[in-house]
Parts: structure tokens; C-alpha cells; sequence
């Protein structure tokens, strides 16, 4: 079976979101789509000489709010599609966390896997090259996604310092420390979607020191919420999973043991003592809480009736579809939105480029009270919301996220 296109998957989101908001025909029509789209062909010469042509894409969503902002990802699998859905989950993301930017993504058709670190540093500073006058602080500002590193943000960085003629540590962010980097930045996007998922145990009255996780995706976002439910609330991860598959343990997973199986062989598969499970398995599992921090489209009309979870923490942008979400909804399974849940990372990115700006560098207390502080806030909104309109989370959080938008377009005339 086919999977959705991610990019219909937002906009059909946003349709629905215009009829609840009664939005201007002609609104709708220009939220549907980019502001602004590149699309490059970068030239890297590979190890044994030859040169290699990568295709990437830059999409400038919406910048009513502020300057662009997304990460880049670089997957075998990635299309033109995949990067305008991410970039218009980014605009919904920053605008629902009141941040004053914009929404933007970046991809590269590679496989970051098979390439060695010298061609990894060559394709991102051709990466870079390619969209350098169109980026920066003022204009849009990437940062990590999927299978794309602190390292690589370091070299990025450094390309658009040396183009510029100056030390730029704001053109992008998810930097390592020593290069302008914010505490608080590598378990940013889970420990943001842990905030949320208190807040929603305390609506639903889950305690969560007696409850069981599930967690799919093994990668930045999974692993950090591995070892903080366990830190944070005592709760117990009964499943893990990754690329290569997962493994169940009714007594428990121990995250230093799953993060040095992964290490040394490169999947959470192999933990043992523990049944290995598929990735459709893990997601039907008889859990309270199942974290989804993989990629898009796993939760379909096919499997989201056989979903036990009370709660869904979408550490993950996109995945679940449409038709999904109103079977979750119908079965009363909580969700945590994706643009909500995962905004830990954007909102310590954000923190990042303030701390560049000022060069002033907070410690990780300050960076994790004004985080929770911000992800609460945003919590509670878009449960008033699903109050008051009698709509599901991801709905709520349309509403919230769209009008403000709307409303800073409105304001500087463009509409
Ligand atoms: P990552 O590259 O660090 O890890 C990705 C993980 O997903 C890996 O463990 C990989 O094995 C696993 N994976 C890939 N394909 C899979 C599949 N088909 N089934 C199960 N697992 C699979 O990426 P990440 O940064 O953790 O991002 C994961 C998700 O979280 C993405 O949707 C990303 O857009 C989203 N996200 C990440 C951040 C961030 O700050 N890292 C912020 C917001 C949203």
C-alpha cells in the first residue's frame, strides 16, 4: 500500500482548520502553499575521485512572523513534497510556541549512512554554497533533522561564515557548544514533548510512575525520551524500536544498554534478553504511552484502530494521516500533536539564536525553565481550545496556530 503524500496530508490539515476558522477563500488559497522554493543540484567529489550530484531543496514556507526557520534533513527518500509538509508544520510550530519566526525546511536526496565523513563535510558545505545569499539570520535559519548532525551544522555554519566574510554563528542553529551551540539543545525536542505529555497525564488523571512507553525511532528524539521518562517520571519502556526493527521487554528496557547496543550494532534490535517486534507490532502494543519519533505516515486508517495507547506523543512531524487522527479521536486516544509535541526543538533553537545575538550563554536550568515554561503554555492553549470547539488536539492547534499567522499577515498588509 501506498503512502500518503505528506504535503496533501498538510494541506488537507489546513483545510479543515479553514472551515473551523472560517478562513477568506483567497488566505486559504495562499497558506496552501509556499512562499518561496530552491531547489540545487550540489557537486561533491567523493573519496575515490569521481564527482557525485546530490539534489537538495530549501522551502521558505511562510515568513509573516519572522525569518524562516527548519531543519534539513538528508534521507535516501526524501522529496521536493516531504520538505514543503515539514515547512508548513514549521510555520504552524514556531507561530503555536508565539515565536517571533517563520516556517522552512531543507532536504538533500542522500544516504548519509554510505557516505564517509569527508564527503558528509563536502556535500554540506555544497549544501550551503548553493543557498547561502538566500539564508542567515535575518532571512532563515536551518538546524538538524533527520540523519543530520551538530557536526554538520558546525560545517555549515563555518561555509556561510567564510561566504559572508564574518563569525555567523545565527545563520543556523542545533550547533555544538563550542561553536555557539545552546545548553539544553541535544534532548531539546523530547524533553519539550515530555512537558506536554505531563500535562496531558494530569488532564487525564495517568500517573505516570506507573506507566508503560512504548518509543519508535531510536534517533535524536526517541533515545532522549527513553532516558527521560525513566529520569523525569519513572515511567517504564517496555519497547524501543528503529529502522532495522524493535524489541519488547515487559520488565523494562535500560536506555544505557539499548544506547550501546545501538552503538555497536547499530540497531536497537539486538538488545537482549527481549522479544524483537516489528515496527507495526510496537505501535499496537498494550502501552499507556507510545512515543512516535520516527518519520511520517506510521499511523493509518489500516492500524489506528488497533492503537491501546491512551496518549501519542508526536515526537515525530506527520505521523499520523488524516484519516487516523478521527479514528484515534473516535476511540478517544489522547494525541499530542506533532507541531506541538516535537517544538522543544525549535523553542531551544530559538533560545539559541537569542544567546548568539546577545552573546550571553544561559545555563541549562534557565534554558529548561523557559522551555517548560513556553511548552506548557502552548499545551494548555491548544487544550482550550479543543474545548471549546469540541475538536480534536491537532485541530485545537491549527486554530491557535493558523490565526496568528493570519493576523501578522493582515497586519503587514499583505493580505
Ligand atoms: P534521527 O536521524 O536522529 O533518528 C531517526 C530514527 O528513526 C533512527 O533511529 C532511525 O533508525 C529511525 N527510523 C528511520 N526510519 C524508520 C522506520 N521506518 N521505522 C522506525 N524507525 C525508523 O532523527 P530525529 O532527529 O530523532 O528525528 C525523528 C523525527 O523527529 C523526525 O520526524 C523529525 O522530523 C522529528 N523532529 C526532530 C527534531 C530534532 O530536534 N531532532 C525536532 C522536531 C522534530
Amino acid at each position: 500500500m501506498s503512502k500518503p503524500n505528506p504535503f496533501e496530508v498538510a494541506q488537507k490539515q489546513l483545510d479543515d482548520c479553514a472551515k473551523i476558522l472560517n478562513l477568506d477563500a483567497g488566505v486559504h488559497e495562499f497558506l496552501r502553499h509556499p512562499r518561496r522554493e530552491f531547489h540545487v543540484s550540489i557537486p561533491v567529489r567523493m573519496d575515490d575521485g569521481k564527482i557525485k550530484v546530490f539534489q537538495g531543496f530549501r522551502v521558505q514556507y511562510n515568513d509573516a512572523l519572522g525569518p524562516c526557520k527548519g531543519g534539513i534533513r538528508y534521507h535516501p527518500d526524501e522529496t521536493i513534497d516531504t520538505v514543503r509538509a515539514l515547512a508548513a508544520w514549521m510555520t504552524w510550530k514556531t507561530s503555536l510556541l508565539g515565536l517571533p519566526l517563520g516556517g522552512g525546511k531543507g532536504g538533500v536526496i542522500c544516504n548519509p549512512k554510505e557516505l564517509s565523513l569527508g564527503e558528509q563535510e563536502r556535500l554540506s558545505r555544497g549544501y550551503i554554497d548553493m543557498i547561502w545569499q538566500y539564508i542567515g539570520p535575518e532571512k532563515d535559519v536551518p538546524a538538524p533533522d533527520v540523519y543530520t548532525t551538530p557536526q554538520m551544522m558546525a560545517w555549515m555554519m563555518d561555509e556561510y561564515s567564510k561566504l559572508t566574510g564574518s563569525n555567523s554563528f545565527g545563520c543556523i542553529t542545533g550547533k555544538p557548544l563550542c561553536v555557539g551551540g545552546s545548553c539544553g539543545r541535544s534532548d531539546a525536542t523530547a524533553r519539550g514533548g515530555m512537558y506536554t505529555l505531563r500535562e496531558a497525564a494530569k488532564e487525564l488523571n495517568i500517573d505516570l510512575k506507573k506507566a508503560t512507553v512504548a518509543i519508535q525511532g531510536y534517533g535524536n528524539a526517541g533515545s532522549y525520551a527513553h532516558t527521560l521518562a525513566i529520569d523525569l517520571f519513572g515511567s517504564k519502556v517496555v519497547a524501543v524500536s528503529d529502522s532495522k526493527g524493535g524489541v519488547y521487554n515487559a520488565n523494562g528496557i535500560d536506555p544505557d544498554v539499548a544506547g550501546r547496543i545501538k552503538a555497536e550494532t547499530s540497531t536497537v534490535a539486538n538488545i537482549p534478553q527481549s522479544k524483537k517486534i516489528s515496527n507495526e507490532e510496537l505501535l499496537e502494543l498494550d502501552v499507556d504511552i507510545l512515543f512516535a519519533a520516527a518519520l511520517e505516515n506510521v499511523i493509518t486508517k489500516e492500524n489506528a484502530g488497533s492503537i491501546k495507547a491512551k496518549i501519542i506523543v508526536e515526537l515525530a512531524n506527520g505521523p499520523t494521516t488524516p484519516e487516523a487522527d478521527a479514528i484515534l479521536y473516535r476511540n478517544g486516544v489522547h494525541v499530542i500533536p506533532d507541531f506541538l509535541a516535537n517544538a522543544g526543538g525549535v523553542t531551544v533553537s530559538y533560545f539559541e539564536m537569542v544567546q548568539n545575538i546577545m552573546r550571553y550563554c544561559w545555563s541549562f536550568d534557565e534554558v529548561y525553565q523557559k522551555l517548560d515554561e513556553r511548552m506548557t503554555m502552548a499545551y494548555h492553549g491548544v487544550l482550550g481550545a479543543s474545548k471549546k470547539y469540541n475538536i480534536n488536539m491537532r485541530q485545537a492547534a491549527y486554530t491557535v496556530a493558523v490565526a496568528r499567522v493570519v493576523e501578522a499577515m493582515k497586519m503587514r498588509g499583505w493580505i
